[in-house]
Formats: C-alpha cells, sequence, structure tokens
C-alpha cells in the first residue's frame, strides 16, 4: 500500500521548508518558474519540454539523474506515477 501522494508531499515540504524557500532542483538549480528544457519521447516522438520533479529537490534533466544515482528508467516510472495521480 503506498502512502497518498499529499502526505508524501505535506512530508518533503516539512523537510525542505527549513533550507528551501522555493523548490529549486539540488543539482542544476531549476525552480518550477526557470525548468531546464528535456528532450524526451512522446509517443514516438521527441519532444522538449520542460523538466519535471522525480524528487522533492531533483529534477528529471538527464545529467541531474545521473549525477543523483537515479536510472532514467526509474525516473519514467515515477512521473509516469505522477501525471495519473494529476487525471
Ligand atoms: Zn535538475
Ligand atoms: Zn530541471
Amino acid at each position: 500500500m503506498t502512502q497518498p501522494i499529499v502526505e508524501e508531499m505535506d512530508e518533503a515540504i516539512r523537510q525542505g521548508a527549513s533550507r528551501l524557500e522555493e523548490r529549486h532542483c539540488r543539482i542544476c538549480g531549476c525552480t518550477e518558474e526557470n525548468a531546464c528544457q528535456v528532450e524526451r519521447t512522446v509517443a514516438g516522438k521527441k519532444v522538449i519540454t520542460g523538466c519535471a520533479w522525480v524528487d522533492y529537490d531533483l529534477c528529471d534533466s538527464p545529467s541531474c539523474l545521473q549525477r543523483a544515482g537515479f536510472s532514467e528508467l526509474a525516473a519514467t516510472a515515477v512521473i509516469a506515477a505522477a501525471k495519473q495521480e494529476e487525471l
């Protein structure tokens, strides 16, 4: 049983609130307002979109994932799960 995503977010915000004023990537420093551009394959086509969060302070830019030790496949799964929650 997984926790509701909202509770996870609250927890992440509590943990991050003391040191972060604005949510940003710990590797590249991008923010919601200033997202980096990530090339993805969507429905078989390559598109450039803004990055997405894979962790509270980690975006899915390939270089960030690599430095954080996140596999791209794992990140894709996280994003897919998050998108389903939004829908
Ligand atoms: Zn990043
Ligand atoms: Zn980013």
